[in-house]
C-alpha cells in the first residue's frame, strides 16, 4: 500500500510500504476514508532528525474495519470507525477513568513504533478498546466534522475542559489553527458568554467568529495581555485554552487568566519548563492539561455532530490525495491553509 513516510524535517515523501497486517489477536486492520495532517505534525515537518527508517505519518482518521484480530469481539468487519490519536485497551484504570492517552497498555499512532494514517489502510492496536463503531456511512460534509473526532475537536473540547469553561463566564482562545478554531466551538458549546480569540489570520479570524468568538485580540506578549484585560473589566478571563504550546503562548495564556482562572492546555510544549510560575501562583491559576483523552469525549460531542450543531469539519479547508501530501505539509506550515484533509 501507500503511505505517508517523514524522513527528516521537511522530507516527506509518499512510498510503497508492506500492507498492514494483524499482529497480535486484538489488532484490527482499517481501509482510510480520510485522515488529516495535524498541527503537532508540523513539530517534527519542522525539526525531525534524519532517519534512515521514517516514520509513517498520522494519528488522525476515520475508515471501514477490512480485518479483526481472533479476540476482537466488540468490533466487526465492515463496521465505520473512528481512529482516536491514541490507542488503549478501553479496561484499565485509566480508561474507567476516562484518561485513555494515559492507558497502561496504550500508546500513540503516527510514531516510530506505530505506524500512522496518512496511508491507505493503517493497522488498530486494542481495536475494541480503540475504536469508535459508528451506526452509519456518512456524506463528505459529515465526514469531515466526523474526522475532527480523531482529534482537533475532542483536544479543543479537553482545552475547555482543563481550562473550566462554565456558562455565562470568559474565556480565551491563544492559537488560531485548528484546535484552537474547535476550542472556540467548545467554549460556546458549554456556555461560555465572551470568547475572545487570540490570533492574527483574517481567515481563521472570520472562521473563529463563525463558530462564536465574540473578541479578535492581534496583539502579542504583554499587549495581548493588556488588550485582554481592557477587554475584561480589567480582570482577565475565567478560561484560557492554550492551543499552541510554544513558551510565549504558555506565558500569555497565564497572563491572561483572571486571579482564581484556569488554564488549560493542549499545544503540544516544545519547552521543559512551564513559564509565568510567579504570576499563576499570585493569582491561583490552575494550569492543567496535556494529550486530550479524544476516545472519551466522541459519546458526547458526537449527537451535536450528527445534528448539524457543531461544524467542526470546517476547519478543513483543503483536500488532497496521497500525492498532494507532501504539498499538504507545506501549505500548512507555511499557514497557507488551516488544515489539510487527505482522501486517500
Ligand atoms: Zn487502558
Amino acid at each position: 500500500m501507500r503511505a505517508t513516510v517523514m524522513y527528516s524535517a521537511g522530507d516527506v515523501q509518499i512510498e510503497n510500504v508492506p500492507d498492514p497486517q494483524i499482529i497480535e489477536p486484538t489488532d484490527a486492520v482499517i481501509r482510510v476514508s480520510r485522515a488529516c495532517v495535524c498541527g503537532s505534525d508540523l513539530w517534527p515537518y519542522q525539526k525531525m532528525e534524519r532517519s534512515e527508517t521514517g516514520r509513517v505519518m498520522g494519528h488522525e482518521a476515520i475508515g471501514v474495519v477490512e480485518d479483526v484480530g481472533a479476540e476482537v469481539r466488540r468490533i466487526k468487519r465492515g463496521d465505520f470507525v473512528i481512529m482516536p490519536f491514541a490507542f488503549s485497551d478501553g479496561t484499565c484504570v485509566f480508561c474507567h477513568d476516562g484518561l485513555q492517552t494515559s492507558c497502561i497498555h496504550g500508546g500513540f499512532f503516527g510514531t516510530t513504533e506505530v505506524a500512522g494514517a496518512q496511508a491507505e489502510a493503517v493497522r488498530i492496536p486494542l481495536a475494541d478498546g480503540t475504536l469508535f463503531a459508528l451506526g452509519t456511512h456518512a456524506d463528505d460534509i459529515l465526514l469531515a466534522s466526523l474526522l475532527t473526532l480523531s482529534d482537533v475537536m475532542g483536544t479543543g473540547h479537553h482545552a475547555a475542559i482543563m481550562a473550566k469553561v462554565t456558562p455565562g463566564k470568559s474565556a480565551a482562545v491563544v492559537g488560531d489553527g485548528a484546535v484552537g478554531l474547535c476550542g472556540v466551538i467548545a467554549a460556546k458549546r458549554l456556555g461560555a458568554e465572551q470568547i475572545i480569540i487570540l490570533g492574527r489570520h483574517a481567515d481563521r479570524i472570520a472562521l473563529a467568529k463563525d463558530f462564536g468568538a465574540t473578541d479578535v485580540v492581534s496583539e502579542r506578549g504583554d499587549a495581548a495581555i493588556e488588550r485582554v484585560h481592557e477587554l475584561t473589566g480589567g480582570f482577565g478571563v475565567h478560561s484560557v485554552l492554550e492551543c499552541v504550546g510554544l513558551e510565549q503562548a504558555i506565558d500569555t495564556a497565564i497572563g491572561i487568566a483572571r486571579p482564581g482562572g484556569a488554564v488549560g492546555r493542549v499545544g503540544v510544549p516544545q519547552e521543559q519548563t512551564i513559564p509565568g510560575s510567579e504570576p499563576a501562583f499570585y493569582n491561583n491559576v490552575t494550569v492543567g492539561g496535556g494529550p486530550a483523552p479524544v476516545r472519551a469525549y466522541i459519546e458526547d460531542l458526537l449527537p451535536d455532530v450528527l445534528e448539524g450543531k457543531i461544524e467542526p469539519g470546517r476547519v478543513f479547508d483543503r483536500t488532497v490525495d496521497l500525492d498532494g501530501v507532501p504539498d499538504g505539509y507545506r501549505a500548512m506550515n507555511d499557514r497557507k491553509a488551516i488544515k489539510v484533509m487527505v482522501n486517500p
